[in-house]
């Protein structure tokens, strides 16, 4: 019986098959055990007028392995082609996008020489569940959903990350001083989740400020674990300044599978012409290798790679002039790092990984709280109206809403307008209008219901309805700007 893992791989478009070929090469070099099941995905599959850019034979592989080593892909230009990346994320649940950002100087140029910061990335949520309305003419509206759920799994995968790499630190950023419901969930669980971690070091920076920092100081982070939306435009501003996008790979987790893969994209320009630098795939093997249980294997693929950049042997992209001593082709490169497997760097700092180090995917595992109890306490009714007048409005609605339920305010964008509208105060097309009953009393839907009847009666236009809830007795809803 094979002892070996079977992976499911793709050589993508571009430049993908030569990084591919050669990243393959050096893997044999260090004896992975690795059975490999190659795929189709990509340009020539969106051109067959396949939609998703992958067949269905292909998740067979992927469901069959969990294991997918991806090289880029090129996305056909014009209309109607759904990101493949984000089809693949989402049907395999890969909640976890991890990326370590190293500089490598003096090998590679950067104003960050101390750079080793992992950026962890959650990436099924906040606004990227791409929840949208065009509400009235003037006002556009995503969605930002943060689940607990979500957080506690992105969060202890940071720490077990951080646990199995003996990384030292854990830093969150969010903006919860704004958004005191969605990411302000996402901070208090990171703040539950690092005190079961009591050996690892844990902060939490508000995200305008931390990135400020990041980008000045990185060598102050060690892990650092984001929502979606900050942890997108963050793990490309830490690539970047490590100086070394093209050198960075990284891992998309999820709870039965995983993808590793390059940052960059398929390169066409450079593709077929033995130039590409293979490296940030090299890299991405390295994580599933650390993945699948073979961290004696990515260790001796890591430290030889590293010995390689230093021994100056550099393709095109990183090649300076007084820095590096060989410009090499894709093939070369891999033939180099494949000839210093054993090695390891002297200048550079060399890495080690436990054998055997896996996920204890148990502690992964999201635990159900139990259900909090929930009062109805109110509605928000949302409507469109162009005449701009909050008092006029707002004296309006308490003559028709004339049953049980009572308007208590009308806020435009967020700001509060009725009572008390303030002449200064820009109103928009968009109105909130919110009701409760007297003291916070419990409120029926057929209140609610009654209410709409009243208000689209007198021939308002209600774009939406939000309920308002107490849990556990705690309001789950904010005031306005201005109450
Ligand atoms: P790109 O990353 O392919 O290229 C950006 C620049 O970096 C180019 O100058 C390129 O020559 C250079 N470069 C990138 N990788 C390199 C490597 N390994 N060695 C040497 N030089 C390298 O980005 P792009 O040009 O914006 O996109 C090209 C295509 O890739 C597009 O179709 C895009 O949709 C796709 N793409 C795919 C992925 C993916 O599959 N994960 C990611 C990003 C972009």
């Amino acid at each position: 019986m094979s002892e070996n893992t079977p992976i499911t791989v793709a050589k993508g478009d571009g430049i993908g098959p030569e990084i591919m070929d050669a990243t393959l090469h050096i893997l044999k070099a260090a004896g992975a055990r690795i059975d490999i099941e190659e795929i189709e995905i990509g340009e020539k599959v969106y051109l067959r007028g396949n939609s998703a850019g992958i067949e269905p034979s292909a998740w067979e592989s992927l469901r069959r392995t969990k294991v997918f080593l991806k090289a880029p892909i090129t996305t056909p230009q014009g209309g109607g082609f759904k990101s493949l990346n984000v089809t693949t994320r989402k049907t395999l649940g890969l909640y976890a996008n991890v990326r370590p950002c190293v500089s490598y100087a003096p090998f590679v140029k950067t104003k960050h020489p101390d750079m080793d910061v992992v950026i962890v990335r959650e990436n099924e949520e906040d606004l990227y569940a791409g929840i949208e309305y065009q509400q009235s003419d003037e006002v556009m509206a995503s969605l930002k959903l943060i689940s607990r759920p979500g957080s506690e799994k992105i969060i202890r995968y940071a720490f077990e990350y951080a646990k199995l790499n003996n990384r030292k630190k854990v830093t969150a950023f969010t903006k919860d001083n704004i958004m005191k419901f969605s990411d302000g969930l996402f901070h208090k669980v990171f703040d539950e989740v690092a005190a079961e971690y009591p050996e690892i070091e844990n902060e939490h920076w508000i995200v305008d400020i931390g990135a400020a920092k990041l980008a000045d100081t990185p060598s102050a982070f060690d892990v650092v674990v984001l929502p979606n939306l900050y942890g997108d435009i963050l793990s490309d501003v830490a690539a970047q300044i490590a100086g070394s996008v093209g050198l960075a790979g990284s891992a998309n987790i999820g709870t039965g599978a995983a993808m590793f893969e390059a940052i960059h994209g398929s390169a066409p320009r450079r593709a077929g012409q033995n130039l590409a630098n293979p490296s940030g795939l090299l890299l991405g093997a390295v994580l599933m290798l650390i993945h699948i249980g073979q961290g004696d294997v990515a260790e001796l693929v890591h430290n030889a790679w590293l010995r390689t950049m230093e021994d100056g042997v550099h393709t095109y992209d990183i090649f300076k002039e007084g820095v590096s001593k060989e410009k090499v082709g894709t093939k070369e490169f891999a033939e180099a790092v494949a000839a210093r497997i054993g090695q390891k760097p002297e200048t550079l700092k060399a890495v080690s990984y436990n054998a055997e180090a896996k996920f204890d995917q148990a502690k992964l595992e999201y635990k159900p709280r139990p259900r909090q109890t929930k009062e109805l306490v109110g509605v928000d009714v949302f409507i469109d109206d162009d005449k701009r007048d909050a008092t006029a409005l707002g004296k309006k609605i308490e003559e028709i809403a004339a049953g049980d339920l009572k308007l208590t305010l009308i806020s435009n964008r967020g700001m509060k307008v009725y009572p008390g509208a303030q002449p200064e105060t820009f109103v928009s097309d968009n109105w909130r209008l919110r009701f409760q009953l007297a003291e916070g009393a419990v409120v029926t839907h057929q209140q609610i219901i009654d209410l709409l009847g009243l208000v689209t009666g007198a021939g308002y236009d209600v774009i939406k309805t939000e309920n308002l809830y107490n849990f556990d007795g705690k309001a789950g809803f904010t005031l306005s700007q201005g109450e």
